[in-house]
């Protein structure tokens, strides 16, 4: 017998879940890309998405993932052999840093493990011993979605300034925007990378670079930029085909209009932010249950690095994909594989999972998901603390109460 038919639920963290909305909106007749609505309505797209980022700067929008957004923010500030500094966190800021050195960007990794967040001391006597700077941008992920850690991008670029250094901050808000919360202008960010397929709660195939005016001044001299990443005419050229270097990712900038439509005019960043962060609540209320006895733990120990977006779980190997496998067949709830934190051939690999609590995820889905992990620990007789459910719609309840009253 399976309980998995039925709406199902692919909770891991990117591709996320896409609203019908979007997905409607998206299954449209090709539009003309030279006259006409699509014109005007690709013009409101930038507005709105600035405001996601919490920015006046720019921001360039491309057809590709999140690897894209990695080598077109590269490419647009850098020349070969220029040095960088990648603050690593997880597997994402290793991708990044690989992704520099796959350009001939110098790039240097400051690494903090995978179960903790950066050490802002480290980052500070780094800066103050390039007493030449040579050190062109500081890099970090604001939430690396393989630990599930959250950075503190403010107090990085405190860090920066205190350190007396010129470097640019650059950040990967792939796994965060409209999720955790992101300020890029008060919190000094000059350049930021986003993909569709998370927070924005689109499918996979758009990414986005956010710059201001610092960053565009770095961009003049850079020797990496190609005709394509460019992000002067994506941000400049009055004409679709230019601003899309060709043709113009129709059906995706659809729905994204429409996911901006649900998260800056509907529910506003305010919103989008308190209903992660209450999800996120339920979940580690959850965690913090199961893991009173036996080996269930959350990666990151301190909530307060902890991301809203995504949380990633310890249990002893080969529980983790055991209980993984059961949840998704019995129930129709996808988990997120171990990223990073083991290498798939090694049986501590099987010691991981995640639980994502990112984009169009509500309550219920958050609830169920953490109900259907309580039935999996329980059918496979595994060690675990009680109440774990019961303590996540505390959470919820308590969270509901306390913005209404
Ligand atoms: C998902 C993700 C990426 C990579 O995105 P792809 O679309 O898979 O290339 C990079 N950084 C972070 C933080 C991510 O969450």
């Amino acid at each position: 017998m399976s309980l998995s038919s039925g709406h199902s639920y692919l909770a891991i963290p990117g591709p996320s879940a896409v609203p019908d909305r979007v997905l409607n909106a998206m299954h449209r007749a090709s539009p003309n890309i030279y006259a006409g609505p699509l014109i005007d309505m690709v013009d409101t797209l930038y507005p709105d998405l600035k405001s996601v980022a919490r920015t006046t700067g720019d921001v360039a929008i491309y057809m590709g993932n999140g690897h894209a957004a990695w080598e077109a923010s590269l490419s647009n500030l850098f020349s070969r052999g220029d040095k960088i500094l990648v603050l690593a966190t997880g597997a994402f800021g290793l991708g990044w840093a690989e992704a520099a050195q796959g350009l001939g960007i110098n790039a240097e990794v400051m690494d903090f493990g995978k179960r903790d967040t950066i050490s802002m001391a480290r980052v500070h006597d780094r800066l103050s011993a390039d007493t030449a700077r040579e050190i062109k941008a500081v890099l970090a992920v604001h939430v690396d979605t393989a630990t599930s850690v959250r950075n503190d991008i403010r107090g990085l670029r405190a860090c920066i300034n205190a350190s007396g250094h010129p470097a640019l901050l650059m950040v990967d808000c792939i796994a965060s925007l409209a999720c955790d919360r992101f300020e890029m202008d008060a919190w000094g960010v000059d350049v930021a990378i986003v993909a569709s397929q998370k927070g924005l709660m689109m499918p996979p195939g758009l990414c986005f670079v956010y710059f201001n005016k610092k960053a565009d001044e770095v961009h003049k001299y850079a020797g990496l930029v190609s005709p394509y990443w460019n992000w002067t005419p994506r941000t400049r050229a009055p004409e679709l085909f230019r601003k899309f270097c060709g043709t113009a990712p129709t059906a995706h900038l659809l729905g994204l209009r429409e996911s901006l439509d649900m998260i800056v005019h509907e529910q506003g960043m305010a919103s989008v932010w308190a209903r992660h962060e209450t999800l996120a609540t339920a979940v580690w209320a959850a965690l913090d249950c199961w893991g009173t006895t036996g080996s269930i733990a959350m990666n990151i120990a301190d909530p307060a690095w902890r991301s809203c977006a995504v949380t990633t779980v310890a249990i002893n190997p080969p529980l983790g994909t055991r209980l993984r496998v059961w949840v998704e067949e019995h129930t129709g709830v996808t988990l997120g594989i171990s990223l990073g934190m083991a290498l798939a051939d090694d049986p501590a690999w099987h010691g991981f999972f995640r639980i994502a609590h990112m984009g169009h995820v509500n309550a219920h889905m958050t609830l169920g998901a953490l109900a259907c992990i309580d039935a999996g620990l329980k059918a496979l007789d595994i060690d675990h603390g009680q109440g774990a459910v019961e303590a996540a719609t505390k959470a919820i309840a308590a969270a509901v109460n306390a913005a209404n009253s």
